[in-house]
């Protein structure tokens, strides 16, 4: 859809997800939304009733009546959207939504379009675009880390930074300039080292965003586990146990392949995607090559590897040396499960697995014995790492992330260029290129490509 939102119509949707929930509510916004409104509301006249206020009625349209209903109602620009809005809760059947939207269509409303009422906030300066984002993050969020970040970003966390680095780039430009119109006078006002070191400061504030980025994935796509062993070692066992209750939101990851399975399960409110692989043994035919291939990539991409031992069974040669590659290439990022610790143990396989300098674990993964110690060491091991972004503002937009950097770069070239004397004027140029990334950040500066870009991506109704 075009972004080019016709301030003059009025927008419905649906804000809740149609499904088994009791109560659906269904948005409206814009200049006549109390009026439309009121075309199929009886009960309380809502062009008179007071804002913020609720109120109980029937929809009734083309003389028959659809539903019992609570109507909020918000004045501009005390709402969402900075409109006039609307929010009619309804019964959630999808039959009385159709009907009601149908009748808000009827008499005059538009449909609006994916993150139209989010758009219309961020027009009407009720939110920046740091905003906008989190409004989608928080949304879609798969663990409280995530969430707390998203509504942080929300409630102005990154805007905060943005505006603060902003402030004080507009500060060192001002002062530059100031120095350029005093040049004739041989008046020195600024000190080109000091500013420099200014600029140096808020390169770092924004420094500390770009690394926060590294944090992003484990939000949106979770740290890595994968899980090697032999065939029959209990790597399914395994994986089905883990998932067990903590199977997150989207369980599914598409682009699984045959021979790799890949899950997300949330541990200790940390989210993992947990993938089973194909044996790793040498090859015996093309199929098992690529098998071996997709577990060679899984064990490279992995943040932990659980190599699983059937402790149960002597190993061969070619375990031990699939072991020690891994060790020598892996060693800190590798925890060996010794595995079926309810049958007797080989006790050759023991003290072969308690000689090698790996974290270990024992387990059953079928009688579910161990299953919580291996879920501690899992996530203890990721301790430092959780410890470290827990209190950190997190980004989580490649947007964000491209835009930082560009400001980040053009911060550096100014302090170089300051310290080096080559200019105050080249200087105040990489400033201001700083600064216009910071102003399309927050979306001072913006055009409909951008715009639609954002809010494409969100659902209709937000
Ligand atoms: P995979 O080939 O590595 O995925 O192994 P599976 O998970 O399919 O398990 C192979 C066999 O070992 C199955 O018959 C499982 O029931 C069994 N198994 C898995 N874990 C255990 C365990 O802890 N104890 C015992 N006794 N059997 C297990």
């Amino acid at each position: 859809m075009t972004r080019l939102v016709d301030v003059n119509s009025t927008i419905v949707a649906l804000a809740t997800a149609l499904g088994s929930g009791s109560i659906a509510v269904i948005r409206l916004s814009g200049k006549n939304a109390l009026s439309i409104g009121n075309k199929i509301f009886t009960g309380e006249d809502l062009e008179k009733a007071p804002p913020n206020t609720i109120h109980f009625g029937r929809i009734v349209y083309n003389s028959r009546e659809i539903d019992q209903v609570m109507v909020a109602i918000f004045h501009q620009p005390h709402s969402y959207t900075g409109e006039n809005s609307l929010e009619i809760s309804c019964h959630a059947n999808p039959l009385i939504v159709d009907m009601i939207v149908e009748s808000l269509l009827d008499n005059g409303a538009v449909m609006a379009g994916a993150g139209e009422f989010t758009l219309r906030a961020f027009l009407n300066g009720k939110i920046d675009l740091t905003q906008a984002e989190a409004v989608s993050s928080l949304i879609a969020a798969k663990t409280k880390h995530a969430t707390k970040n998203a509504l942080e970003h929300l409630e102005g966390a990154l805007q905060n930074r943005v505006e603060f680095v902003k402030n004080s780039v507009m500060d060192s430009i001002s002062l530059l300039e100031l120095d350029l119109d005093f040049s004739e006078e041989d008046i020195a006002i600024a000190d080109p080292g000091q500013i420099a070191g200014r600029v140096g400061k808020a390169k770092k504030n924004i420094q500390a965003l770009i690394d926060s980025y590294n944090y992003a994935r484990i939000f949106n796509s979770g740290l890595h586990l994968t899980i090697i062993g032999k065939p029959n070692s209990g790597k399914s066992t395994l994986l089905n146990v883990l998932l067990g209750e903590n199977r997150a939101i989207t369980s599914h990851i598409p682009g699984t392949t045959r021979d790799t399975i890949s899950e997300e399960i949330i541990i200790q409110n940390i989210l993992f995607k947990i993938v089973d692989t194909a044996g790793l043994r040498e090859a015996k035919d093309n199929i098992e090559a690529e098998g071996i291939r997709r577990t060679q990539t899984q064990i490279d991409l992995a943040d932990l590897i659980l190599l699983l031992v059937d402790r149960s069974e002597e190993m061969n040669g070619e375990d031990k040396k699939i072991i020690q590659t891994l060790q020598k290439a892996y060693g800190g990022k590798v925890f060996i499960v010794l595995n079926k610790i309810d049958k007797p143990e080989n006790k050759k396989t023991r003290d072969y697995v308690y000689k090698l300098n790996l974290s270990r674990i024992e387990i059953s993964a079928r009688e579910e014995q161990n299953i919580d110690e291996l879920k501690n060491k899992i996530v203890n091991h990721f301790a430092e790492t959780i410890d470290q972004f827990e209190d950190e503002t997190v980004i989580t937009s490649r947007r964000q992330l491209d835009l930082l950097e560009k400001c980040a770069g053009a911060l550096e070239r100014g302090a170089r260029t300051l310290k080096r004397g080559l200019g105050n004027e080249l200087a105040a140029i990489d400033l201001r290129e700083a600064l216009n990334a910071l102003g399309e950040l927050s979306g001072e500066i913006t055009t409909d490509d951008i715009l639609d870009n954002i809010f494409s991506k969100f659902c209709i109704g937000k």
